[in-house]
């Protein structure tokens, strides 16, 4: 008989309003897509195609939990994001049909070594050093659609010590969710557990350690890490 020598973990977020728990695939995220935020980062704010990078799904901190300044990095920064969480997937997803594979919503930050990903987009290399390391993806507990819906705008928003420092609404995203499953699942086989964050509006900054980030999306949840 054969055994294994080590065991894993099964990464999971608890869901609003039961005990049950989501256990997480993938983390995948979207690249510039609130227009103010691409420009806020030097670039176009014209529809270009969206683009794709990964979080690894250990990366993951719980709603009141403590995010680690990471090593490595004098520019960390927060970015609030609405996160898509996938009961079923598929490839070559239509979008009419991509909702029908959303189970929930959840409130997420897509925290960035923002030192690391400049010189990595130097130097035309991969931005993983920059965005997928330990503690990197702060998430809320997920609320089902069956009970708030597909939300389509809303205030998403994060204070940084009380104060105001990001502010959006969702209907600000250049694609929208069905699109950003549809095209996403051109280039992955989407899975039950995956999680997509979704980009971030504008007013990315700097944390320090100290610092308590409070994040909120309308009618989605709240998020509440401190930086340790
Ligand atoms: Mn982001």
């Amino acid at each position: 008989m054969v055994g294994a020598i080590h065991s894993l973990q099964q990464v999971s977020l608890p869901i609003v309003g039961t005990p049950d728990l989501f256990p997480v695939h993938r983390i995948y995220c979207v690249g510039r897509n609130y227009a103010a935020h691409a420009v806020e980062m030097g670039h176009d704010p014209d529809r270009e195609a969206p683009f794709f990078f990964q979080k690894n799904p250990d990366n993951l901190v719980s709603d009141g939990g403590e995010f680690p300044y990471p090593a490595l990095s004098n520019d960390v920064q927060h970015e609030i994001e609405l996160v898509v969480a996938l009961q079923s997937g598929g490839f070559e997803i239509a979008t009419d049909a991509a909702l029908d594979h959303v189970f929930g919503y959840a409130v997420g930050l897509d925290m960035t070594r923002r030192d690391l990903q400049g010189e990595m987009k130097r130097q035309g290399r991969p931005w993983e050093v920059g965005k997928a390391f330990e503690h990197s993806a702060p998430c809320s507990a997920i609320t089902p659609a069956s009970s708030i819906g597909h939300p389509q705008d809303g205030t998403i928003s994060l204070q940084r010590n009380g104060a105001l420092c990001q502010s959006g609404d969702l209907a600000q995203m250049i694609w929208k969710v069905p699109e950003i499953i549809s095209e996403l699942s051109r280039y992955f086989l989407l899975t039950p557990g995956d999680l997509i964050f979704t980009g971030t509006p504008a007013g990315v900054g700097p944390v320090l350690s100290g610092d308590t980030l409070d994040g909120v999306i309308d009618g989605v949840g709240s998020l509440s890490v401190t930086v340790v």
